[in-house]
């Protein structure tokens, strides 16, 4: 179905891939919702504010409740009185989600003028940085920057996977439909 991409997850279900990139790093791709996920870290594609949103970040307020929104607020009210900068992460409970923390970080939005893939890497380096630091071993990505911030979903692919290489454990892209699932899958194939 996606080319040499080999899996022994889908087996059990279509939606669901799993494979090794490198020594370190476990990549799975599911079809779902983020916040259903059980991992260590749940990454919010939050935006600057980081006092919530819509999309991918309103779904996790909603879902984790209160208390997530109570920690931004805090982090506003100290060291992150400016906001997150684009690319920049921190943590955060994750309230009632089914997982320790949210590592919040700030896509960058697509310009056909600029290259901000850096921007984009960023996220996911620093998101896994943040993680590493707090022990997690398990971190649940969704396609940051493709859905207000209109990131082209296969650009976004190619960037996500390339900049969670070395992560020592699994990283999971969640995607929220079918066409962000093959274009994580395609790129993931290579
Ligand atoms: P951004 O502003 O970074 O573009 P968005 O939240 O608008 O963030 O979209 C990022 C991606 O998250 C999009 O592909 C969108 O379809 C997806 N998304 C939205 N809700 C969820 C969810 N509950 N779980 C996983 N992905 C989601």
């Amino acid at each position: 179905m996606h080319g040499r991409f080999r899996s022994a997850l889908c087996r059990r279900a279509q939606h669901v891939q799993s494979r090794r990139i490198g020594r370190m790093t476990q990549i799975e791709l599911v079809l779902g919702d983020i916040t259903a996920q059980e991992v260590d870290v749940v990454v919010n594609a939050a935006n600057s504010s980081l006092l919530g949103g819509g999309g991918v970040d309103g779904a996790i307020h909603r879902k984790g409740g209160p208390e997530i929104l109570a920690a931004c607020r805090a982090l506003r009210a100290g060291h992150y009185g400016r906001g997150l900068g684009v690319g920049q992460a921190v943590a955060t409970t994750a309230g009632r989600l089914p997982a320790r923390w949210v590592v919040h970080t700030v896509g960058p939005v697509w310009s056909a003028e600029q290259d901000r893939s850096e921007l984009l890497a960023d996220c996911h380096r620093n998101a896994l940085r943040v993680a590493e630091g707090l022990g997690a071993r398990t971190v649940a990505f969704p396609a940051i920057s493709t859905g207000v911030y209109r990131w082209p979903v296969a650009s976004a692919a190619a960037i996500a996977v390339a900049s969670v290489a070395g992560f020592a454990g699994v990283v999971r892209f969640v995607l929220f439909d079918q066409a962000a699932f093959d274009a994580y899958a395609e790129v993931a194939s290579r």
